[in-house]
């Protein structure tokens, strides 16, 4: 039984991220070890409350996005190591050996800036080289025909820095059915090795490696590397379309959605619901009003889509635009729907169940994108 806890709330299962960790460490090689991926505030579920919950699990590092992000982490008492996978500015360099915190040395010029603040202040500043082997985002470039080993030495040889480990990051590792796609996921593999090779016979030590992100670990989970990235795995939200045959465990969605009923009212036939008018009723229809919009994060590329979400455990479809505080739900023919009544977003009611690939699939984009977009002023519930 569905209990209210605010007018729009989202509920955290630990237990199933608990799951969620478990099925991942059967998936991969006995020595491979979880780097747990927690930016955007865990995908939009409280960073600190999870990463907590994942340490008593014996995570024991992570990874964020920015300098922020890790501070945060570390006054909520993480203590383990933690990567930061984005750009420092230079304003915050002085964070990273304070805060004793792993920063991607993502470029040759970036390290150097990093090495001279480092020798100024007579400190060390560790971190892990990135490694481009594809993705053209961050990383020194490693491709066939622009192969910059090289730079990978030169930042191996600026003093005041402790290269510690070296990773990269596939574009691809989602797509299954395309074979150009899975060739190149294979190649940034064998890019990734060549340059580990390359390191280790010029007699430097490559530290810890790292390159699977949680489609990385689905698809391809016999890779054996010191730690895996997952992000969204943890959290049970992959995409139903992407995930290998070979693979088959059961990952469950560690978040629900949830929002209460403000009002109901008839909306006679010809009568039009919200902003712009684009729903009329074609006949009479009764319709909710529930307290949850585009301010909370629910996309308002889903307006007359016909998204469904779930009240008394059955199926009511949004109907006109979704505004910023509210929307408007067609729930004729359920019965004895009221103001406080608890309408589920995502998640489970009864036998019913509304998926995030539902979303995802009618504002086409990715799951990722959609748990991020949960607002802070949605209060968060764990249990
Ligand atoms: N590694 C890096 C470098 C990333 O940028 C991300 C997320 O975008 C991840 C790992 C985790 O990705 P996912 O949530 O798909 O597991």
């Amino acid at each position: 039984m569905l209990q209210s806890k605010s007018r729009a709330w989202l509920q955290v299962d630990g237990d199933a991220v608990r799951h969620n960790l478990k099925e991942i460490k059967n998936l991969i090689p006995e020595t491979t070890e979880i780097m747990a991926v927690v930016k955007a505030n865990c995908y939009g579920h409280g960073d600190r409350q999870l990463s907590m919950l994942m340490q008593q699990e014996g995570i024991k590092t992570f990874a964020v996005s920015s300098v922020d992000e890790a501070l945060n982490l570390r006054e909520a008492g993480i203590s383990g190591e933690i990567l930061i996978l984005g750009y420092t500015p230079k304003e915050h360099f002085h964070y990273l050996h304070e805060k004793q915190l792993l920063q991607n040395f993502l470029s040759l010029d970036y390290a150097s800036q990093l090495d001279e603040y480092a020798s100024l202040h007579h400190v060390v500043i560790r971190g892990h080289i990135k490694i481009d082997t594809g993705m053209a985002r961050l990383g020194i470039r490693c491709l066939d025909d622009d192969y910059n080993i090289q730079e990978v030495f030169e930042i191996y040889k600026l003093q005041h820095l402790s290269v510690e480990g070296l990773f990269s990051h596939f574009s691809v590792a989602d797509s299954l059915d395309i074979e150009d796609d899975r060739a190149y996921t294979i190649h940034q593999r064998e890019l990734f090795d060549q340059v580990i090779a390359d390191v280790l016979q010029a007699g430097l030590n490559p530290g810890k490696l790292h390159l699977q992100n949680s489609y990385g670990v689905l698809n391809y989970p016999e890779l054996c590397y010191d730690y895996v990235r997952p992000g969204i795995l943890m959290l049970g939200f992959t995409s139903d379309d992407s995930i290998s045959i070979n693979t088959s465990p059961e990952f469950i969605p560690a978040m629900s959605l949830y929002a209460e009923v403000s009002r109901v009212r008839l909306v006679k036939k010809g009568c039009s619901v919200g902003y712009g008018r684009h729903y009329k009723a074609k006949e009479d229809r009764l319709i909710a009003t529930v307290s949850i919009g585009y301010a909370d994060g629910i996309p308002r590329a889903a307006s007359n889509q016909g998204m469904q979400v779930l009240l008394h455990s059955q199926r009511a479809e949004i109907v006109g635009n979704i505004c910023m505080d509210q929307l408007m739900i067609d729930v004729t023919g359920i019965e004895h729907v009221k103001s406080g009544d608890i309408v589920t977003l995502i998640g489970q009611d009864g036998n019913e169940r509304v998926t995030i690939d539902e979303w995802s699939r009618c504002v086409h984009t990715i799951n990722n994108d959609l748990v991020c977009q949960i607002s802070a002023r949605v209060p968060r519930f764990y249990e």
